[in-house]
């Protein structure tokens, strides 16, 4: 014992702290009964990954739902893989979800809370302090061997089920502290290794919120706790800070779950209590006929940022989240039409054991119920921001006239049965085209009974009598009453009862007035658009259709 006290001394003789100064410094939180404490623990790569943000939904979703805490960590012992800058662009990412974290690093070189600090970088004298408790316990040791001797290693047991330092590998194990000191003295650089207590047949069991219980082969491996600059492993630093900052759910990628014998091992060598472990399969994509992960190199749509380009409102990111997360959630939407998603009772265990298949087609879906609900000047304000950053060109469209941009917006909208054409903000542009010149692109395509000839005949009567200040009804039986000038029939039943008897119907005629005014067969309400439009671009353009079906009748 004296022995293992003399090698704390050292290898850690600038620590002058005890695991019970940490432990008392960051108490158990008091925290009503149930509540999780959960977090989001990036490394600072800066890219968001939509399954990272997805398991991060998960993991707010945890600890809000049961009135917890959820804090952002940010793990960058990897200093290689620290990118300049890329904290504040995760939480802005994670923000624009609404996922703002009520302790931890809230931005660049930024934190809040009592439990930190929350950057791993500045946290290396209490990982110390617990690895060199660790010493004076005999639970860890020095490992001088050199990259040389572990590539050896590696390559004597590639057949090996077992790899890594333990057993007869585990050189520096049984070091004399004489022999260490040595190396010590000369120089030679280190690492710090458990000790693992692990055994052959050993074996570790857990209960998974997701994967259910779990049973694997106990950790035998002499892990690396310490680096050689003294920072520590994803393990060591795993232990002690999600121990210390009293996480009470650790929600991460299902990557983890191989490592989590290790973990299992080092709480209960340091004598901590294991947290609750969610791990989270990865999204998955379908792809000829299979299924693979949704890939950062393949995939656009992995990267936050599309969602965030192509203007999909952050509340149908949220909804369709919830519909990856739990499979319930959809009935729940449809008997709760317009509850907040928070009121969603969210249920950890419902979610897909193997990975949620994503699908942007249900995106889609999800998206164009959320902003059907939405009222026109929420969708101005929202898209307007978006067309800013994004679109300069539907920015200054919407900046012509605003009060009239909300109203193109609110056509069919703020009603019992509003139209579903918009998914995302850049779907705008193009759906709302036809109500400004600069962005009208003339067609002349009609359908159903209607042709130029017919065309003509509709659009000149048409130019005779429409009158903007019409009611709609007023407006409408114009229409009908133009119809049998024409040869067609206000009323589609009569026409069908004997088509012969006609040109066509109503529908036809409203084609052609449709098509003549906005280039398309389908569109919003067709009185609203004429209201809208103005009487010299409606004369306008009826002008132009007329002179194009001439020619080509
Ligand atoms: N920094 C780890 C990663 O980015 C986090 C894993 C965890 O949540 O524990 O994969």
């Amino acid at each position: 014992m004296e022995e293992n006290k003399k090698l704390a001394q050292l290898l850690f003789d600038n620590i002058d702290k005890t695991p019970e100064y940490y432990e008392e410094l960051f108490p158990k939180r008091d925290l009503k009964e149930g509540a999780k404490v959960c977090r989001f623990s990036p490394s600072p790569t800066g890219f968001l990954h939509f399954g990272n943000l997805f398991t991060c939904f998960v993991s707010y979703s945890l600890a809000k739902s049961s009135n917890g805490v959820f804090y952002v960590r940010v793990e960058d012992t990897d200093q290689k893989r620290s990118v300049e800058g890329a904290i504040e662009v995760m939480l802005k990412g994670l923000s624009v979800y609404g996922i703002v974290p009520d302790e931890g690093v809230i931005g660049d070189r930024e934190e809040k809370g009592s439990y930190g600090p929350y950057y791993q970088s500045d946290r290396k004298e209490i990982y110390q302090t617990f690895a060199k408790s660790l010493v004076e316990q005999g639970l860890a040791y020095p490992c001088f061997m050199t990259p040389e001797e572990l590539e050896e290693c590696r390559a004597s047991q590639e057949n090996e089920s077992i790899k890594g330092i333990w057993g007869q590998y585990a050189k520096c194990r049984e070091m004399s502290f004489d022999k260490i000191k040595e190396r010590i003295d000369n120089g030679d650089s280190w690492t710090l290794r458990l000790k693992s207590p692990g055994t052959l047949d050993g074996k570790c069991y857990f209960d998974d919120m997701i994967k259910g219980k779990i049973e694997m082969p106990e950790n035998v491996q002499d892990i690396v706790l310490l680096k050689s600059d003294g920072i520590p492993t994803y393990h060591f630093a795993h232990a002690i800070d999600d121990h210390l900052m009293r996480t009470t759910h650790v929600v991460r990628g299902d990557e983890w779950i191989s490592s989590a014998p290790i973990h299992l091992q080092l709480f209960k060598v340091l004598g901590f209590r294991a947290p609750k472990y969610v791990h989270v399969a990865p999204i998955m994509k379908e792809e000829n006929g299979g299924k693979r992960k949704l890939s950062k190199r393949k995939d656009p749509e992995a990267a936050v940022t599309y969602y965030i380009e192509q203007g999909y409102p952050s509340e149908s990111v949220n909804e369709y989240m919830m519909t990856l997360a739990n499979s319930n959630f959809e009935d729940w939407r449809r008997m709760n039409k317009d509850e907040a998603l928070s009121k969603f009772p969210f249920n950890v265990k419902k979610m897909s054991v193997s990975g949620a298949l994503f699908d942007i087609a249900k995106l889609s879906d999800v998206s164009k119920n959320v902003v059907s609900k939405m009222n026109a000047q929420k969708v101005f304000d929202l898209s307007y921001e978006w067309a800013k950053e994004y679109d300069n060109e539907l920015a200054s469209l919407y900046e012509k006239d605003t009060e009239r941009t909300k109203a193109i917006l609110n056509i069919d909208r703020e009603n019992k049965k509003p139209r579903k054409d918009i998914a995302k903000w850049s779907d705008i542009k193009d759906y709302i085209s036809y109500m400004f010149d600069e962005t009208f692109e003339p067609c002349f395509e009609l359908s159903g009974n209607a042709n130029a000839a017919l065309a003509v005949d509709v659009l000149k009567k048409y130019k005779d009598v429409v009158n903007l200040s019409d009611d709609k009804d007023t407006w409408f039986s114009r229409i009908k009453d133009l119809c049998a000038e024409v040869g067609c029939t206000p009323n589609v039943k009569e026409y069908k009862a004997d088509p012969e008897a006609f040109r066509g119907h109503v529908g036809d005629v409203s084609t052609i007035i449709r098509v003549a005014l906005t280039g398309r067969v389908n569109t919003p309400d067709l009185f609203s658009i004429t209201a809208l439009l103005g009487e010299e671009i409606v004369q306008k353009r009826i002008d132009m259709a007329i002179k194009h079906y001439e020619e080509v009748k």
